[in-house]
This record gives C-alpha cells, structure tokens and sequence, in this order.
C-alpha cells in the first residue's frame, strides 16, 4: 500500500525553546521524518529561537547529533539530514528582553503560514505573545502553539488563557495534548462514527463499565521536582485521560470540524459528576530491590503527591447514566500500557448448556506501546465435545490489517505539528474545554489538601495499591489485567 502524504503549504515555523530537551527529542527529529516523508515543501524554514548564543550553523550541528540520537529510523541518510537541516535557521532571543527579536522580524516572510511552538516555560508565554505582537512578527494570520502544562489549576489556566487572548485569537490558539495525536485516537472517532455497528450500542443500556488506564513502567526519575509539584492527577488526568474520556463519552458531532467535535467534548467535561474522595485511590511507589521510593526520587521524606490514581467518574446524561467510568494510571507499575476497555454487559441468559461462564464483548482500544484495537468475541471452542465456548479477540492490529506502511505514520507530534500549519484546530483542546476540565479537577485536589490526605503505598512493579483493586471489587467488578499488549 502506498502512503499518501498529503503536502501543506509553505511554511516559517519558529520554535521558542527550540534547543531545549522537548525541541530536540520530539520536535525537530518529527519534523525532519515528516521532510523525510516529502511533506515539506522546498521553501518552507524551521526557525530556532532560543536563549543560547548561536549561529545557524551552530544550530545545525546541535540538530544533527539530536537526530541521530532521537530520530528512530534507519533512514537517517546523511544527505536527507544535510537538506533538512539547510532549512534551519537560527535566532539568540530573550523571551523578557529586547535581543533578537528585530532580526527574528526581519527574518520573517510575509507570503507563507506563520507558525510559532512556545516550547518554553508557561511563566515566558506572556512574554513572547506581548513581543509577538509589538514586534509585529505575529499578525491575524500567526498560530501559536503551546504546550502542557496549560496552568495548575482553574484560576492559573484562566490567566494563562487571557494573556493569550489579549494578543491573539481563540482560533490561531494550539494547545497541545500529544494523545490527542495518535493514530487510534483519531481511529476511535473513526470507528465510533464511521460504523453503523458500535453507535447503537454505545450507551447504558448495553455498555456495563469503561476502563481507561495509562501505565508507565518508569519512575518520575530525573523530573521529580516538577513532577512533585504536580503528581498525577494534573500531570495525567486533567488532561490525557480527560481527553480519552470525552471521546469515548461525548455525542457525535454534527459535523468533522474543529468547533463540532470540540462544542461535543466539552459537554462531556461539563457532565462530569463531582468525585467523592472514597471514589479516589491516590498511591506512592514504594522502594523496590533496587530502586528508590517516590519519596526518596523527589527528595522529600514528606512528600504527600500521588504517583498513581485510580477514580471512579461519572457522567450525568442520558447516554451514560449509571455506567462507571474508572480511570487509572501512575508510574513504577508492572507494565507499560496505554488502554481502553469498553465492557459491555452479560449476556441477559445464555442458552447452552452447562455454561456458566460470564461471557462479555470487550472492545479494547491500545494507544501504548502498540497502537491497535481487538474486541473479545465469544465463540464455539472448536472441535469435537458439545457447545463449550471461548472468548477471543478478534484483533485489528493496524501494522497486520494496514500493512507495513503503518510504521511510517507520522507519530503523535509530527501529526498535530502539520495540523498547525493546516490550520486544523480539531485535535487541539479550546481554553474553555481546558478551564472546564481544571473546574473539575480542582476540588477534588482541595478536598485531599484540606483533609490531609496521604497517598497508599504500592509496590514497584504491581497494579498499584490494593485499595485500587478494592475501587472496583467494591462494585463487583475487576480491572482488566495489566500487562503491555
Ligand atoms: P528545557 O528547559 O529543556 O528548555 C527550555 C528552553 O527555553 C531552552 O531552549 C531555553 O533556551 C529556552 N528559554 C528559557 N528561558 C528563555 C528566555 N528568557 N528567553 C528565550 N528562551 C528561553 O524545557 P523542555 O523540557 O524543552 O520543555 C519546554 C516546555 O514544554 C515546558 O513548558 C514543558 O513543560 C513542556 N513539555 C516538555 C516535555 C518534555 O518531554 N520535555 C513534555 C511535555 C511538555
């Protein structure tokens, strides 16, 4: 099969921050597959500005060595990486200063999309949209696009969304949420929407429970003094998991546009129950044999942050009444893995005989570390001995149904990246779907500040604190076994 890579016009992207680690590790190698992939045309630029104090070729150089580390293909012949990185420019800027930002001016062209990625400190976003602006390097037409952690809490997000908004408009806004990105994301709209099988049973009468859990095997290692400053509850769930929710949950849009699908998702955040806190399992990884505790990775003996939560959620609307959402994630767990169950209900009466099994459909969605989808059906074991039946997963791996051509899709970044110079917002999260989600979120962190309240501990290398399993044994259910698929 032939990919089909659709070209997008020419383009000045600057990237603010564009020597630091997310620039380097994420941004620039992406770019440079998605020109690898003839999705660049010839004259669009990437321009690099940042604090450092280098030339272009400096810059290259310092671009080079981040694609060979990061730029995971093989591909990486020394030609292609030579073209590539004459399209990258370089310009030493101080976010609160005046250097640079005349002959970032000057260096910008007026006939192509003007795109600017604040890969920087939230603190410097106002900053660069106010010298955006009286510099008159961003004009109507610009896009900005940002980065998590978009505020800490309802009242930050607010002010952050102001400074933006005094300088440019909602729709030249890209707040970015790298989940958002990934192929099965996009693909459970697709299957949501694009099929008259799923739709009509997408509800209470027929959906038991839905899982959603993100799994990381790492610890917070070298990030723990920001991480303990958030925990999981902001770093993960007020933004990743809320997402994956509001697409698993909300109505399907009128339409495939930016405001339809986002005016959907919203709506969902804005059913969304208060939690009550004996709902809420927040835990701490313990030490293992060889490695340290939450505690001692973030250096405080003290420190009350969740490593992991697991909740039960809500939604108050006719579509979901009564159907649990439960969340999870958190780090040291015993596997990598970034899924979504949707649990449909028993079967009401089963007429074989001698079967007393509890046969479900179960469409599981895997965004980490494979992307793909299966859905256990339930069949005849087969061969000889009677009707005795089986639970399989009818499995719809992309790489086997699609093909080789899958591994060349662009990754989450590199898709929502060529989104912005597309000028498609959809993928992107609005300010108030985001104040919307802290509005939810910010009580729920309250209440644990106001009572005190200090994460279980949970092993390294397990499921995460036995009260997590109690969550859902609690409602005669069972989390889906975790392990990476
Ligand atoms: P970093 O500290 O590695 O890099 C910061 C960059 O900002 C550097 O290029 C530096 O030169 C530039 N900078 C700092 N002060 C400046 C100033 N006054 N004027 C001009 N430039 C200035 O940070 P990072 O890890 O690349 O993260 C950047 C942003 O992306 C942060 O908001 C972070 O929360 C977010 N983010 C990072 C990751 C990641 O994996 N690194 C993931 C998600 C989100």
């Amino acid at each position: 099969m032939v990919s089909r890579v659709i070209p997008v016009d020419s383009f000045d992207l600057v990237i603010f921050g564009g020597t630091g680690d997310l620039a380097r590790r994420k941004i620039l190698p992406g770019l440079f597959r998605r020109f690898l992939a003839g999705q660049m045309p010839d004259t669009s630029r990437i321009i690099g500005a940042a604090r450092s104090d280098l030339d272009d070729d400096g810059y290259r150089t310092m671009i080079a060595e981040a694609i060979e580390e990061f730029g995971g293909a093989e591909k990486e012949k020394s030609e292609d990486v030579k073209a590539f990185l004459g399209r990258l420019h370089y310009v030493a800027i101080d976010a609160k200063g005046d250097g640079g930002w005349k002959e970032l001016a000057d260096l910008m062209r007026d006939d192509v999309v003007r795109a600017f990625y604040f890969s920087v400190a939230p603190s410097l976003f106002g900053d660069l949209a106010e010298r955006l602006h009286s510099y008159k390097v961003a004009g109507q037409d610009a896009r900005i696009v940002v980065e998590k952690p978009f505020g800490r809490d309802l009242d930050s997000a607010k002010a952050l969304n102001d400074t933006l908004a005094q300088h440019f408009n909602e729709d030249q806004i890209y707040r970015i949420d790298h989940y958002l990105g990934k192929e099965t994301v996009q693909n459970l709209m697709a299957v949501r929407f694009g099929n008259v099988l799923f739709e009509p049973l997408w509800n209470s009468h027929y959906v038991d429970h839905i899982e959603i859990t993100v799994a990381e095997t790492v610890s917070v290692g070298g990030r723990g003094s920001y991480y303990d400053k958030s925990g999981a509850m902001r770093d993960m769930v007020q933004n990743h998991l809320m997402q994956l929710l509001c697409l698993i949950a909300m109505e399907a849009p009128n339409e495939f546009t930016a405001d339809a699908v986002r005016d959907e998702k919203l709506k969902v955040i804005r059913a969304l129950q208060p939690v009550e806190l004996h709902h809420i399992v927040r835990g701490q990884y313990e030490a293992g044999k060889d490695t340290p505790s939450y505690r001692q990775d973030v250096e405080d003996p003290r420190s009350r942050t969740e490593s992991f939560i697991a909740m039960k959620v809500d939604i108050a609307n006719w579509r979901w009444a009564g159907v649990p959402f439960y969340l999870r994630t958190g780090k040291m767990l015993k596997a990598r893995t970034s899924e979504i169950a949707v649990v449909f209900k028993d079967l009401g009466h089963s007429i074989f005989p001698g079967d007393h099994a509890r046969h479900r459909n179960i469409l599981k969605i895997q965004l980490q570390p494979n992307e793909g989808m299966d859905l256990q059906v339930t069949i005849k074991e087969p061969g000889p001995g009677g009707m005795r039946l089986i639970d399989v997963p009818l499995d719809m791996t992309f790489a086997d149904a699609i093909g080789e051509d899958v591994e060349d899709a662009p990754d989450a970044y590199e898709r929502l990246i060529m989104d912005v110079i597309r000028g498609n917002q959809t993928l992107f999260m609005r300010g108030d779907e985001v104040e919307a989600a802290w509005a939810w979120t910010d009580p729920i962190i309250g209440g644990w500040e106001q009572r005190g309240d200090v994460p279980k501990t949970y092993e390294p290398g397990s499921a995460g604190p036995e009260d997590a399993m109690m969550l859902m044994h609690r409602d005669g259910r069972k989390w889906l076994e975790l392990r990476a698929k």
